[in-house]
């Protein structure tokens, strides 16, 4: 896979934590550094943590990092295309910034945070993947990876706005894989179920005693697994697409 990621241009959102900063590590590590990262966050100070620790393992691995907030919607395109030209041409779009925002009964939910989840998981997903599409569109090929979720096929109790985002993002992605089936533009939605990542606390709103919970008396998930299995889609041969994975950790029912 390492000659098959190589030179390639992959722009990761939510980079800066959890999932999107195990997959630009991955990258490297499977090319060699032989990759252009693009890494998108709000935490600007934690992109140049990560960028300059990837390039002391990396020498050769070219990172460009951005503060982009995915719900500026208005930002995306201009960021397009004021990317340094060695960047401009994307390869792979890994959709990763995402949230839930609390574990509450339907009537308790606070509007902020219904929005708050939909604005990020459905509708800067949306926003980040039409403005990419020319680009791919333009050189016929491209993958875009969907970070989906369990909760993009079941339903639990305390998860309603959050599993109706990754529904969507399912429902989503399905269709576009089959719209762009007469092209070389892949998609490819990995569905996790329980991964250790800063995302429990943000879903518990900081009460670290809840948060933990989750994982108690479990193996679960680490983020380099996820990042594993995104960097193993993503260099498969172009007649094969990984169109969705879900993924537990062993022990989750
Ligand atoms: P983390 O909370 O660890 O990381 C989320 C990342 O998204 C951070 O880098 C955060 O950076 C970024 N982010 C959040 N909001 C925005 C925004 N508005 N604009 C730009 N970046 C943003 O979560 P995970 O790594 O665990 O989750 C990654 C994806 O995987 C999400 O889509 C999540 O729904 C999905 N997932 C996670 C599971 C889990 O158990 N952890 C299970 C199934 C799916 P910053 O705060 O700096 O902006």
């Amino acid at each position: 896979s390492a000659e098959r990621l190589a030179n390639k241009v992959i722009l990761i959102t939510g980079a800066s934590a959890g999932i999107g900063q195990a997959t630009a590590l991955e990258y490297c590590a499977a090319s060699n550094g032989n990759v252009k990262l693009i890494l998108l966050a709000r935490r600007l100070e934690k992109l140049e943590e990560i960028a300059t620790e990837l390039k002391k393992q990396y020498p050769n691995v070219k990172v460009h990092y951005e503060k982009l907030d995915v719900c500026d919607y208005d930002k995306v395109e201009p960021f397009l295309n004021n990317l340094p030209e060695e960047f401009k041409s994307i390869d792979i779009l890994v959709n990763n910034a995402g949230k839930a925002l609390g574990v509450d009964k339907v009537g308790d939910i606070a509007q902020e945070d219904v929005e708050g989840m939909f604005a990020t998981n459905v509708l800067a997903m949306i926003n980040f993947t039409q403005k990419v599409l020319p680009i791919f569109k333009k050189k016929n090929s491209g993958d875009i990876v969907q970070l989906g979720s369990m909760a993009g096929r079941y339903s639990y109790t305390g998860g309603s706005v959050y599993c109706a985002t990754k529904h969507s993002l399912r429902a989503f992605s399905d269709s576009l894989r089959m719209e762009l089936i007469d092209t070389n533009i892949r998609v490819i939605e990995i569905a996790p179920g329980n991964v250790e990542t800063e995302f429990s606390m943000i879903r518990y709103k900081g009460n670290s005693a809840a948060a933990g919970k989750v994982y108690e008396n479990t193996t679960p998930l680490y983020a380099d697994d996820i990042a594993e299995i995104i960097v193993y889609a993503t260099s498969r041969k172009q007649n094969t697409v990984l169109a969705q994975a879900l993924v537990f950790p062993s022990c989750q029912a």
